[in-house]
């Protein structure tokens, strides 16, 4: 037997199919049952007509339990009150698997509840949702870059040097020798630009956030394209038109999700207008003092009531640029006038969300980079590779970084990064 699911029902409406699928929640009357159905693509519902289906399977359909599996047979027809504008005149009805005691009611739980049941809650209409829209972000992703010419380069996860600092890392053992996981594919990245030009890689990195914040995931998924021959400001340019790209994909393809968890798509639409704002960090410090944020002075970096103070400055994600030398990582371009910043930026999306993206124009002057690694305590023998790409033409080439569940949660419009990626680790917690 064919099956199909609700994402064919056009090509299918008003013939009779069978759907593999579970149920959600039902209600009936005398005569009329109504079944809340989730066939994996969409929730969608089934009507069974005691007249038509006769006593028996009505009394199977008003005797099933929440997440039974089953497979139901249908015709399709239009429903213009629902969002997926189709349901099924159900004709019969095969139970799969049985479901005793869903823990999941459609009552209120708590968050610590949900999380411990986070391998059942992914089945909510919510998180299939964000699910939905995180794909298509992965998925616009993939088409932005290809039709920009960038190639995908997958950069290790296990790495014997780490950029970002120590405190974060997570060690490993890699035979007799020590390793880290990933916090970032970036320096892998440069390499591949030096050889293909145009690169971007999609994958895991770890960070061992020792702060609990509802922007921080120990394990999370990050966008870093690197651009041989391109400078800064052009860098800040690819990376609004590939923001905007981003939340206009979702816009497209993904309306009935973005109805079901209530978003504002007249925001969203504000933005897909670009440019962006640019305010650079200095003027980011005289304004927070200016308004009365005495807990900030030039050389600190931002937390997150500052970051949301300077995104209230626009209607739309806003960049600050560079940053003091001192509180950015050591492979960023110092700025040619100002040895004291670097040429580097932050975007800032609005709404209170926070960082999106880190991005800067690399050091590319040999002498400079070794005395980074030098002041940064890193050794010169593990970055003895990176130096070569300084000694081998090398060319200006600037880069960013984006998380993936921060653009989710914040396209989303939710209020937590946990409800971003299917299985979330944090801070105490590692179940699921
Ligand atoms: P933050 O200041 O918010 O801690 P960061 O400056 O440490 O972020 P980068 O090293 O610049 O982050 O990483 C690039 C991007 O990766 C960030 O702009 C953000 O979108 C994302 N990101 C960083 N840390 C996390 C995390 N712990 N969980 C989820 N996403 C993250
Ligand atoms: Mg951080
Ligand atoms: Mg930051
Ligand atoms: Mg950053």
């Amino acid at each position: 037997m064919k099956l199909i699911t609700m994402d064919q029902a056009k090509e299918y409406l008003g013939q009779e199919i069978s759907i593999g699928a579970w149920v959600t929640n039902k209600r009936s009357s005398g005569k009329i049952a109504f079944l809340q159905l989730r066939d994996g693509a969409h929730f969608f519902q089934g009507i069974v007509m005691k007249n038509d289906v006769g006593e028996e399977l009505f009394d199977v359909a008003k005797s099933l339990t929440q997440e039974t599996s089953l497979i139901v047979k249908g015709i399709i027809q239009e429903d213009t009150r629902s969002k997926l504008g189709y349901e099924l005149l159900v004709t019969g009805i095969e139970v799969v698997g049985e479901s005793q005691d869903y823990p999941i009611t459609p009552k209120e739980h708590g968050t610590d509840f949900l999380m411990d049941h986070r391998h059942l809650w992914l089945r909510s209409s919510r998180q299939h949702a964000i699910m939905k829209i995180r794909n298509e972000i992965i998925r616009a992703t993939y088409e932005f870059f290809n039709q920009e010419g960038f190639i995908k380069v997958d950069p290790p996860i296990l790495t014997g040097s780490a950029p970002e600092g120590t405190t974060e890392l997570f060690h490993t053992k890699y035979f007799d020798e020590e390793a880290y996981l990933s916090q970032s594919g970036q320096l892998y990245m440069e390499a591949a630009a030096m050889a293909f030009g145009k690169v971007f890689s999609f994958g895991p990195t770890f960070r061992a956030e020792k702060s609990k914040t509802r922007r921080h995931l120990i394990e999370f998924w990050m966008m870093e394209p690197e651009m041989a021959f391109m400078h800064q400001d052009q860098s800040l340019e690819v990376q609004e038109k590939y923001v905007a790209y981003l939340v206009q994909s979702v816009l497209d393809n993904c309306d009935i999700y973005l109805d079901t968890l209530e978003r504002d798509k007249e925001l969203l639409k504000e933005y897909t207008q670009l440019p962006y704002e640019r305010i650079s960090y200095d003027d980011a410090v005289a304004l927070l003092n200016a308004n009365g944020f005495d807990d900030i002075a030039w050389g600190d970096d931002f937390g997150s009531p500052h970051e949301t103070f300077i995104a209230n400055q626009s209607q739309r994600p806003i960049f600050i640029l560079n940053y003091p030398k001192a509180i950015k990582p050591f492979y960023m371009k110092e700025h040619p006038d100002r040895p004291e910043v670097v040429l580097c930026a932050d975007m800032i999306a609005p709404e209170g969300y926070g960082e999106i993206i880190g991005g800067s124009e690399r050091e590319v002057d040999y002498q400079r980079l070794s005395e980074q690694i030098e002041k940064f305590g890193l050794s010169k023998e593990d970055y003895s590779w990176y130096l070569d790409l300084r000694k081998y033409g090398s060319v200006p080439h600037s880069g960013f970084g984006l998380g993936l569940e921060r653009m989710v949660t914040w396209i989303s419009g939710t209020e937590h990064i946990r409800e971003s990626i299917p299985f979330p680790r944090l801070l105490n917690r590692i179940y699921p």
